[in-house]
C-alpha cells in the first residue's frame, strides 16, 4: 500500500518543495552532517576529543556509545516529519543512505529499533525507526531482529521538558526475548537521549553487553 502510494504521489522535495526527487540535490548538501569531533559516548559535537561532554557526563546512559547523521536542525525535522506522517518507504531508504555515508559500519552487531510511540503509527502499522534500521541492514548487511516492546499505560513523552523525558521514560521498554550480545539499536531522531537509554536497559537486562545508538538525525544544544 505504502509502495502505490509512493508510486502515485507527485515527486517533490520535502525539504524545498522543488518537483523532481524527494530530497533534492540542494537540500541534500544542505543536511549538516556529524563529521567533526565528537564525543566518544553521546555524539554531541565537541571543540576536541572527549570521552563525556556537557551533555551527558554524569548522566547514568544505558548505551555505549551513540552516533547520528545529521544535526536536527529545520531541513531534518522536515524530512523526518514526511517520513514519519506520511510514511514514506523512500525516504527512509535515502535516510538510510545518509546515515550509511557518515556513520560507520559495525562488524557483527544485531540491528533493532526502537518501537514506535504513537498509537497511530501501530494502526498503519509502519514503525519509522524500523523502516531505518531495515535501510541499514540491506546497507550494512546486518540482521534486524525486533527485540524490543512498549510497555502499556506509560505516558508520552511529547510536551515535557527535558528532566521530566528522562523521568518518565525509565521503564518504558521491554525485551521480547534474549538480545545477543553486541546491539545496534536505531531510531530516527536523538533528542535528550533518555529514549535509547531506556530502550538499551532493556535490552541489557536482556543480554546485550553492548548497544551502539545509530540515529538518522541528532539535537544539537
Ligand atoms: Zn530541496
Ligand atoms: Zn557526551
Amino acid at each position: 500500500m505504502d509502495a502505490l502510494v509512493d508510486l502515485f504521489l507527485p515527486r517533490r522535495c520535502v525539504v524545498c518543495g522543488t518537483a523532481g526527487e524527494m530530497l533534492c540535490r540542494d537540500c541534500d548538501r544542505s543536511l549538516n552532517r556529524l563529521r567533526g569531533t565528537l564525543c566518544e559516548r553521546c555524539g554531541a559535537p565537541t571543540a576536541w576529543p572527549v570521552e563525556r561532554c556537557r551533555e551527558c557526563a554524569g548522566r547514568r546512559i544505558a548505551f555505549t556509545q551513540a552516533r547520528a547523521a545529521v544535526v536536527y536542525d529545520e531541513a531534518a525535522k522536515r524530512l523526518v516529519g514526511a517520513w514519519k506522517e506520511r510514511g514514506q518507504r523512500t525516504l527512509a531508504r535515502v535516510a538510510a543512505e545518509i546515515v550509511d555515508g557518515v556513520v560507520a559500519r559495525r562488524d557483527a552487531y544485531t540491528l533493532t529499533f526502537v518501537p514506535a510511540d504513537s498509537i497511530r503509527y501501530m494502526e498503519r502499522g509502519h514503525n519509522p525507526a524500523q523502516r531505518l534500521a531495515s535501510g541499514l541492514g540491506e546497507r550494512w548487511n546486518l540482521p534486524v531482529v525486533t527485540l524490543l516492546r512498549r510497555r502499556p499505560g506509560v505516558a508520552r513523552q511529547r510536551g515535557l521538558t527535558l528532566a521530566e523525558r528522562r523521568r518518565n521514560v525509565r521503564g518504558l521498554f521491554e525485551a521480547t526475548r534474549s538480545a545477543p550480545g553486541a546491539v545496534v539499536l536505531v531510531d530516527d531522531v536523538y533528542t535528550s537521549g533518555a529514549t535509547v537509554s531506556a530502550a538499551a536497559t532493556a535490552l541489557r537486562k536482556a543480554g546485550a553487553r553492548r548497544v551502539e545508538v545509530v540515529t538518522f538525525a541528532r539535537a544539537v544544544r
